[in-house]
């Protein structure tokens, strides 16, 4: 089983975290450890119309070939309908008696988690189940029977939608899966919940659900030493696409007892604090994390106030809500920690209103009102960028200023947003770490923010030029970003430090993947663009010397 996997890496199994997959060679970061296609992927239903149900690339609905009988799943051309048609012929009859059976015209197909199991359980039955895919699929861990009563309630939910929608009325159809029972169905689900990938695209943004038994395999850290990308590099994107890479991020050397280290990824957002982080993993994959980061003694930048006499240091928040709270470094007490508790609640419960697909879709304004109202709240009760929930507030304010870019750009809504940007990347690279795809695309995106070019550039007097998005500090801020050359300087400077790091994240052989790339060619076009600029201003002094 597990043929994808290289010579030197190994599955093995470990008395405290059960079967995992170990490296028996040093891996560099930036390597890619292995490449593989998911057993089955279903697109999510948004992006069913803007993407090909076969090889996920993203088109416009004008471009892309709509299956005439469903009428749900979209192909870039033939060749990608053919791929996908030995098992898209038996989701294309479910999808019609699924809109035969619905009350109304315009009710949504099945979810992404659906339809992705329905093909894994075509795909086993039109292949047989003693094929080595099958057996690794048979093979995935099932918390069925320690399941948590709400859990247990998406699972069974889950197993009714697939009984309707593959139209397993009875035993006879069941057995056609190779399940005997109810009780077997709903083994299946959970062993698929607790092993689904969400695929993205190459900037991370989700676009559906897919089952890899090998990188089900991997065990979790929210300190990971590997990352699970879809970089989009192949040559011939079309056959082979969506590919799973698992990248590291970090050097991996063997442990010398073991001859081996354990390949680690993170299940959950990891820029979450420990009781966030330790709830989802609890409730999905029902396990208590003992990793490095949820054990840690020291202070966590997650949870924390900067030191009131600004020495640099941290202020570790109270657990009980109660007890005194002293800076880590320089020992001062900080007052008003009552205040600034309040303003985490008032924090916490407006990401959460603010991040609500509802209000973010239909009403943008009043969250972006929300975020813009919390963020000056919380920063001034001290805590820092990588604080939560100050962190998801300060992520979610820069989408919707992006997505909010008024025509023309205002150079006050710009600068908004560059600021926004430069406070996401301080405050995700205090936790993540350097290559990590989630800090490298930040960083890639305050890079082309800082190129745009300036509706209203300022006078070259009013400039500040030492200033670094890296140093930003409070007094520095009211002139940053700066404008002119030195903007398109920093601009550059932030590309490079992207590059750098996509080219770990989406690893070294993919060229960073399909984001790295086309920062590469930003870096090209503004080492140009600084070079005209350069010779402009020269050209000035020189014209204003002989005048
Ligand atoms: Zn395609
Ligand atoms: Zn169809
Ligand atoms: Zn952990
Ligand atoms: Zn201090």
């Amino acid at each position: 089983m597990y043929t994808v996997l290289p010579d030197s890496v190994q599955v093995r199994q470990s008395e405290v975290n059960g079967r995992g997959i170990w490296t028996k060679l040093p891996v560099r970061a930036g390597n890619v450890i292995f490449v593989t296609k998911p057993y089955a992927a279903a697109l999510s239903t948004p992006s069913l119309s803007s993407h090909c149900s076969s090889c996920f690339a993203l088109s416009s609905t004008s471009l892309l070939r709509r299956c005439t009988k469903c009428r749900i799943a979209h192909y870039c051309d033939f060749t990608c309908q053919t791929n996908d048609w030995a098992i898209h012929k038996l989701e294309c009859t479910s999808l019609q008696k699924w809109f035969k059976a619905a009350p109304s015209s315009d009710i949504a197909p099945p979810s992404d988690a659906v339809r992705c199991l329905s093909r894994v359980l075509w795909r086993t039955q039109k292949r047989g189940s003693d094929t080595i895919q099958a057996r690794e699929i048979a093979n995935m861990q099932s918390h069925r029977k320690s399941l948590k009563p709400s859990a247990y309630e998406t699972h069974t939910y889950l197993s009714h939608s697939l009984v309707q929608y593959m139209g397993l009325s009875g035993p006879a159809d069941m057995a056609q899966y190779s399940l005997s029972s109810a009780a077997d169905l709903l083994d299946t689900v959970s062993r698929f919940v607790t092993n689904t990938f969400t695929v993205t695209d190459p900037t991370l943004v989700p676009l559906g659900a897919a089952v890899s038994p090998v990188v089900a395999l991997i065990n979790h850290s929210c300190d990971p030493n590997a990352v699970v990308v879809f970089p989009r590099v192949s040559p011939d994107p079309k056959s082979q696409e969506p590919l799973m890479h698992v990248v590291a991020i970090r050097d991996i050397y063997p442990e010398e007892e073991l001859c081996s280290c354990s390949i680690l990824t993170a299940y959950i957002d990891a820029t979450l604090p420990t009781n966030l982080r330790q709830q989802s993993l609890n409730e999905i994959y029902n396990f208590k994390c003992m990793c490095r980061l949820c054990t840690m003694v020291e202070v966590d930048p997650r949870t924390c106030l900067n030191c009131p006499k600004n020495c640099g240091g941290l202020c570790p928040l109270p657990s009980d809500g109660h007890s005194l709270v002293r800076c880590a470094k320089c020992n001062t007490v900080v007052h008003l920690v009552e205040a600034a508790l309040d303003a985490l609640r008032v924090g916490q419960e407006g990401l959460d209103k603010a991040s609500s697909l509802q209000i973010k879709v239909t009403d943008p304004e009043r969250s972006l009102r929300l975020t813009t109202n919390l963020i000056p709240i919380l920063t001034s009760a001290g805590f820092p960028p990588s604080s939560h929930p100050l962190l998801g507030l300060t992520r979610l304010h820069q989408q919707l200023l992006t997505a909010s870019f008024p025509n023309p750009l205002t150079q006050e809504h710009l600068d908004e947003t560059i600021r926004t940007a430069t406070k996401n990347v301080t405050g995700l690279a205090a936790l993540l770490r350097e290559g990590h795809p989630v800090l490298a695309l930040a960083v890639t995106e305050l890079g082309k923010l800082l190129a745009v070019d300036e509706p209203s550039p300022r006078p070259a007097d009013a400039q500040n030029p030492k200033v670094s998005a890296k140093e930003v500090t409070p007094a520095s801020l009211a002139i940053y970003p700066p404008s002119g050359l030195p903007r398109l300087q920093l601009a550059y400077q932030t590309l490079l430090r992207a590059r750098k790091m996509l080219l770990i994240g989406f690893g070294v052989v993919n060229e960073g993947g399909q984001v790295g790339k086309e920062v590469r060619e930003m870096i090209v076009a503004l080492e140009k663009e600084i070079g005209v600029f350069k010779q402009g201003v020269r050209n000035v002094l020189e014209d204003t010397r002989k005048a």
